[in-house]
């Protein structure tokens, strides 16, 4: 397993547990991934180092998996946002609206009074901003949308496809429970701890500041890499395109912000959001506070890469990487950078065990295992 995050650990333990011998290997000094915790010596609250991570699914086999390694404490995800001058609540919900226009709509009010906000000159919306304006005008869309998007996305939201706003982001109830999943709660001693016990099983061994290379794959008789796609053929074809993030941190004594995460709609504020990171563990008390302010820009070498960019140009790029890939001898490339796609965990480790299993029917010779037990395109 090339990584320790979860699709390594998940992959690994279904096939320790079919008695393979298994050999995780990871370049960072500590396993699991972008989901890392560790708590702050200073203040002892747990902190999430590579940005906050909320566990949210509707698949029962994910959620009853996660719960055999760590106990699940209940979590309910509410956003809140400061923009021009004033504090919001998120996703955009009855109180927001009402707050936002100075009104007391009750929600079918509500629902007629942003229908004749929204832009319906626009039939077919193609960019992120004429979707936006097709389903909350511009109103709406200035203050929560369009500054927040150009910071995280480092460009105008014209240029962006109308599929990152899927569906109407609007509650016309006071619900602000920002994930629609039936499931969702906090580990109580953080994900790493959960991943050591994921990884906790004797025929696996773990080993830590050990970045693997392509020439080392024939070592093995099969290789999921969890790295990003290019840089197992190092970046050959060109760099997939990657937005960074860099978290500048800092302590408090006491509460800073009173709430998990306040995100900065402004386009002059240069972060896009503030996460305080002992609300994610409302069970803990601790004096002390560690927050990140977040600040999203373009991936250079060197940087690490979280979130893929997926536009016209990245996929061109993207299907030579899978061509190569596919003529690889054995190696299967899985999870969010071997795949290139921005995964939740849930669904990472939903494909981490299905990949398990197709790579366990494989062994019978029957059908060949795949270079992509998803597709990536
Ligand atoms: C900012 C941010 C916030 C997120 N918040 C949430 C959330 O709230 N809820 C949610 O469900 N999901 C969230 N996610 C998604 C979550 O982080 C992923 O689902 C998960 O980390 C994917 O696990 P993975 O194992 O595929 O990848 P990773 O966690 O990235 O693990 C890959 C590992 O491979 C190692 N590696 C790479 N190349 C090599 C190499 N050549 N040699 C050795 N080791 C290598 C890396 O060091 C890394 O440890 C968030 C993601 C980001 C970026």
């Amino acid at each position: 397993m090339v990584g320790a995050g979860l699709s390594g650990a998940v992959i690994g333990r279904h096939l320790a547990e079919a008695g393979h011998s298994i050999t995780v290997m990871d370049s960072r000094p500590h396993i699991g991934g972008n989901c890392h915790t560790e708590r702050d010596a200073d203040t002892g609250v747990m902190v999430h180092l590579y940005g906050p991570h909320i566990f949210h699914t509707d698949d029962e086999e994910v959620w009853s998996y996660v719960n055999r390694f760590a106990t699940f404490r209940p979590y309910k995800n509410q956003v809140k946002t400061t923009t021009r001058g004033a504090v919001y609540s998120l996703p955009i919900n009855l109180h927001t609206i009402n707050q936002f226009f100075g009104q007391t709509l009750r929600p079918e009010e509500a629902r007629r009074f942003i229908e004749a906000k929204a832009d319906t000159t626009i039939t077919d919306p193609r960019t992120f901003e004429e979707q936006a304006l097709r389903f909350v005008g511009r109103d709406l869309y200035e203050a929560f949308f369009k500054g927040y998007t150009i910071k995280q996305w480092g460009c105008a939201p014209s240029e962006l496809p109308a599929s990152i706003l899927k569906r109407l982001p609007v509650r016309f109830n006071y619900d602000d429970n920002y994930f629609f999943h039936r499931f969702q709660g906090m580990p109580e001693e953080g994900y790493t701890r959960m991943i050591e016990r994921i990884l906790d099983h004797p025929n696996i061994t773990v080993h830590l500041e050990t970045p693997v290379t392509r020439d080392m794959a024939a070592r093995h008789d099969r290789v999921f890499y969890a790295g990003p796609i290019d840089g197992w053929f190092d970046y050959s074809l060109g760099r997939l395109g990657y937005r960074t993030l860099d978290f500048e941190r800092f302590s408090h004594q006491g509460d800073w912000q009173g709430c998990a995460v306040m995100n900065y709609g402004d386009v002059e504020v240069p972060w896009t959001r503030i996460t305080e990171h002992k609300h994610f563990a409302p069970w803990e008390s601790h004096e002390g506070s560690v927050l990140y302010r977040e600040h999203s820009r373009a991936c250079e070498p060197g940087d690490i890469p979280y979130y893929p960019i997926r536009q016209v140009a990245e996929k061109t790029l993207l299907a030579r990487y899978v061509d190569l890939a596919r003529t690889e001898a054995n190696v299967t490339f899985v999870g969010r950078l071997g795949t290139y796609r921005y995964l939740d965990m849930d669904v990472t480790i939903r494909e981490a065990l299905d990949c398990a299993a197709i790579y366990l029917d494989s062994l019978d010779g029957r059908k060949p295992m795949p270079a992509f037990t998803v597709n990536p395109l």
